[in-house]
């Protein structure tokens, strides 16, 4: 056990009120007011006219993707210092992903590289908002016009992030989030795809459950699968909603503390967005880390790349994202930290390096 946890949900009494009031009602399956009621909140939150609860984030991906046509023989551009469920939800689809690499600055596809790795195969592109820094959506959706792809948002790690003012999971076709336990906004498992076009929200909400139409029953004019999202989870979700404004900041007040603490001892590059873990990079990560962990501090490396795994073993060099993986962790970041367990690690960190 560590004294210090890596990243904890934040769950008070609304939620287990809600969650309770759902018990009460009887409300369990999908089909309920809480499942319907967290969508149409979820969308204003992200400024999208509608939302798909499902049950993870790699389900958004999937749906996502599916709806826009992604099929067998069809290559997908997505940043190789990712979480896995990225390019796997290429590969559910029947298509292949293509890997780019990173920006040293933020983490996030090198959109100056884009380009080179799109072939008349391309048919989206999934830029990541890693760790809640948002990429530069101006020029990516600017490549994507100028080669007619899709842009599928991968939002998981970037509830509330804004870019020149937008939120993530409005700007592209679709946005996809997460809502697993340590994302900045949770429903324990779950996840959610946004989106302002009307004939894609509808065939992701049949995609999502059997291709059941909307009226009539057992009829089904194509495969789809059962992705949905339960009532209680959607209860506890609403909950969460509610506190929207306390948990995204949280997120970005641990990000201001540490920074202002540990720039002059290490590379504190998580500078804009909500930081949904806070990441810092220094040549001596793996010391740190085993320091840490020894002191009951649980910190996390940055992502292995995907290039890197056995699945999606590729021949090319992605020099970024490999010394990313060399020297990026993320220290404790959830919503529930104390000011007393940030001093705790900060002076941790400092001793380290006396
Ligand atoms: C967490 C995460 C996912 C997957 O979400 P699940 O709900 O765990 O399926 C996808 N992409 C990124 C970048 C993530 O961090």
């Amino acid at each position: 056990m560590f004294r210090i946890p890596v990243c904890s949900p934040s769950t008070t009494k609304r939620e287990k009120e809600l969650v309770n009031q759902a018990l009460e009602e009887n409300c369990i399956s999908s089909t309920s007011k809480y499942v319907r009621v967290f969508e149409k909140e979820f969308a204003r939150k992200i400024g999208t006219s509608h939302a798909i609860a499902v049950n993870s984030g790699t389900s958004a991906l999937f749906v996502a993707l599916k709806a826009l046509g992604i099929k067998e023989g069809d290559e997908v551009i997505v940043p190789t210092f990712t979480m896995i469920a990225t390019p796997n939800a290429v590969v559910q689809c029947g298509a292949k992903p293509v890997f780019v690499d990173s920006r040293k600055d933020n983490c996030n596809i090198n959109e100056e590289l884009i380009e080179e790795a799109i072939t008349p195969k391309t048919k989206a592109i999934i830029p990541v908002h890693l760790y809640g820094q948002p990429c530069e959506m101006d020029k990516i959706m600017e490549i994507a016009k100028d080669y007619g792809l899709y842009v599928v948002e991968d939002c998981a790690e970037a509830h509330g992030a804004k870019y020149k003012g937008e939120t993530v999971g409005s700007i592209g076709d679709a946005g996809c989030f997460s809502f697993y336990a340590n994302k900045i906004i949770t429903t324990g498992e779950g996840g959610a795809i946004t989106t302002s076009n009307q004939v894609l929200a509808k065939e992701m909400e049949q995609l999502r459950q059997f291709y059941f139409p909307k009226a009539g029953h057992y009829w089904h004019k194509k495969v789809g699968w059962n992705l949905r999202m339960g009532s209680l989870q959607a209860a506890y979700g609403l909950g969460q909603l509610e506190r929207w404004d306390e948990l995204v900041g949280n997120r970005i007040a641990n990000a201001e503390y540490y920074t202002a603490s540990l720039k002059n001892l290490v590379e504190t590059p998580m500078e804009v967005g909500v930081q949904w873990m806070y990441v810092i990079r220094t040549p001596d990560r793996d010391k740190l880390m085993d320091y840490l962990e020894m002191e009951g501090v649980e910190t996390r490396s940055g992502f292995t790349p995907c290039n890197k795994q056995p699945p999606y073993k590729d021949n090319k060099e992605y020099p970024i994202a490999d010394e990313l993986a060399r020297t990026t962790m993320c220290l404790p970041s959830g919503s529930s930290l104390t000011l007393g367990e940030k001093d705790i690690v900060i002076n941790l960190i400092r001793k380290f390096y006396e």
